[in-house]
């Protein structure tokens, strides 16, 4: 029989979407900062217990950081070890259910933090425990018994997570015999829209959820067990286009399931109708117009892209749900699928990603490409990068006489509008295309100028957050 625990603070998903920010929190558990993971295990012997293994809540000191897990053991008669990945994804969301707790992202990048009220109010990881225990079961009638550990032992933390990452990797390499061919089904999952309305997952044996979460066999098992829950079935329908992975009938789930917002989507590109994009990514693939060619980074990755700007500034271009062409959110293990954004190029168009996410994705890089896509130590801004490309004869440089001659070609047409207008300075109607945005991402603007009359010994264009220097 469970303990009888009162939980001192709100349950529910009114909690959703609090953030806790520096000042007002009490404590952070893993984090960017520090390490931890959280993971289901489908085990014949769960007991109903809640572990704590290391400091409670209470004993921490305000304002402190510590590593964190949480494991979740689960038993049950119809449970299927298939089931762990969805099982673990609803971590995510029991957690934001509790007043004062945000948490991000998944699997070994989680990040909690504890806002001071609800420490003030006596909440406890204990309380954390009970309220998995309690939803698990009430959602999911099949779980018959769950024990809860919440570790804050940096050491065990330290040892567990080693094993939970060759959990991760064997789900993940589950579907690697698989592909969109052999299936008539695809699967949804709408589990993010209560923060990105309009996002919609396809998930299919080629192409896992971008949270990293969920593959395609979890997908199955999840809609199987629970056919009016956030995963469900999509039929494949009729393929309009193999390459760049379009479905008629995907398209019509994802027109109503995004409440009208999306009208087609592409599975395998990210210039044309890319996926859209929650916020729970693992990774993001950004177009870099000035080498025609593309750089992923993951959220693990602290430092600036060659395009000047970190993970968090690119994430925030596209995700809440959009769909924006040039910018598309991924997990990581898609990098190692034979379709990742074939439809662009795949790897032959990649230019850059961090050294570390390199090294974890080698085995899916096309050998001849792994020396010619540069990372932070190669290169750290485009010229450079424009120059290592050139070095390495990377395939993308092939393209760039094409990029030139279309430059000339706006040129021109610049020169020829402005010989409508008076022979000095003065332009009837003139145009320029502009690159914007972070170091000439794909937002271009057109300013056009009517009868415009400009003198200037110089036009100086930049950010909105840099202030011009004093003369
Ligand atoms: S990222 Fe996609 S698969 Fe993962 S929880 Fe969100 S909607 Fe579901």
């Amino acid at each position: 029989m469970a303990e009888n625990i009162e939980i001192p603070v709100s349950v529910g998903p009114m909690n959703e979407g609090e953030r806790v920010r520096g000042p007002d929190m009490f404590a952070e558990l893993a984090g960017p900062k520090s390490y931890g993971f959280e993971l289901v295990k489908v085990v014949d012997n769960a007991s109903d217990e809640i572990h704590v293994i290391g400091k409670e809540l209470d004993e921490m000191e305000e304002g402190s950081r510590t590593p964190f897990a949480v494991i979740v053991n689960v038993g049950g008669e119809s449970l299927e070890e298939d089931l762990e990945g969805v099982l673990e994804r609803r971590i995510h969301e029991i957690f934001n259910y509790i007043e004062g707790v945000m948490h991000l992202n998944q699997r070994d990048s989680v990040w909690i933090r504890i806002n001071k009220d609800s420490a003030e109010k006596g909440l406890k990881l204990k309380h954390i425990g009970r309220v998995i225990q309690d939803i698990y079961k009430a959602e999911f009638p099949f779980i018959k018994h769950v024990e809860v550990k919440l570790i804050t032992e940096p050491d065990v933390v330290k040892d567990e997570l080693e094993k939970a990452r060759e959990i991760y990797a064997k789900r993940d390499e589950k579907t690697k015999n698989l592909h969109e061919e052999d299936v008539d089904v695809f699967y949804g999952c709408i589990m993010c829209q209560s923060f990105a309305p309009t996002h919609v997952c396809v998930i299919t044996p080629d192409k896992p959820a971008l949270c990293g979460g969920i593959n395609y066999f979890d997908a199955r098992a999840a809609s199987k067990i629970d056919p009016e829950g956030p995963i469900f079935e999509i039929p494949k329908g009729n393929c309009l286009d193999e390459n760049k992975g379009i479905y008629d009938a995907v398209n019509d789930v994802i027109y109503e399931r995004s409440q009208g917002a999306i009208e087609a989507m592409t599975l395998h590109s990210v210039m044309d109708r890319p996926s859209t994009s929650c916020g729970c990514f693992e990774a993001i693939t950004f177009y870099i117009p000035e080498v025609d060619g593309f750089g992923i980074v993951d959220r693990s990755y602290k430092g600036e892209t060659p395009i000047g700007v970190p993970f968090s500034a690119l994430a925030g271009q596209c995700s809440g749900g959009r769909q924006v062409e040039g910018f598309c959110g991924m997990s990581i293990s898609y990098m190692k699928s034979p379709k990742f954004f074939q439809a662009d190029g795949g790897w032959k168009r990649v230019v850059w990603l961090p050294k570390e996410l390199k090294e974890k994705v080698k085995d899916g890089i096309l050998e001849e490409m792994i020396d010619k896509i540069a990372t932070e130590e190669d290169v750290s801004n485009i010229t450079e990068l424009q120059e290592f490309l050139k070095n390495k004869n990377h395939p993308v440089v092939e393209n760039w006489g094409s990029m030139e001659e279309e430059v000339g070609t706006d040129e021109e047409e610049v020169e020829r509008e402005e010989s409508y207008g008076d022979e000095e300075t003065e332009m009837s109607v003139s145009t320029m295309n502009l690159p914007t945005g972070f170091g000439g991402l794909p937002h271009n603007v057109k300013i056009i100028l009517k009868n415009a009359t400009i003198k200037a010994e110089k036009i100086i264009i930049m950010r909105e957050t840099e202030k011009p220097k004093k003369k």
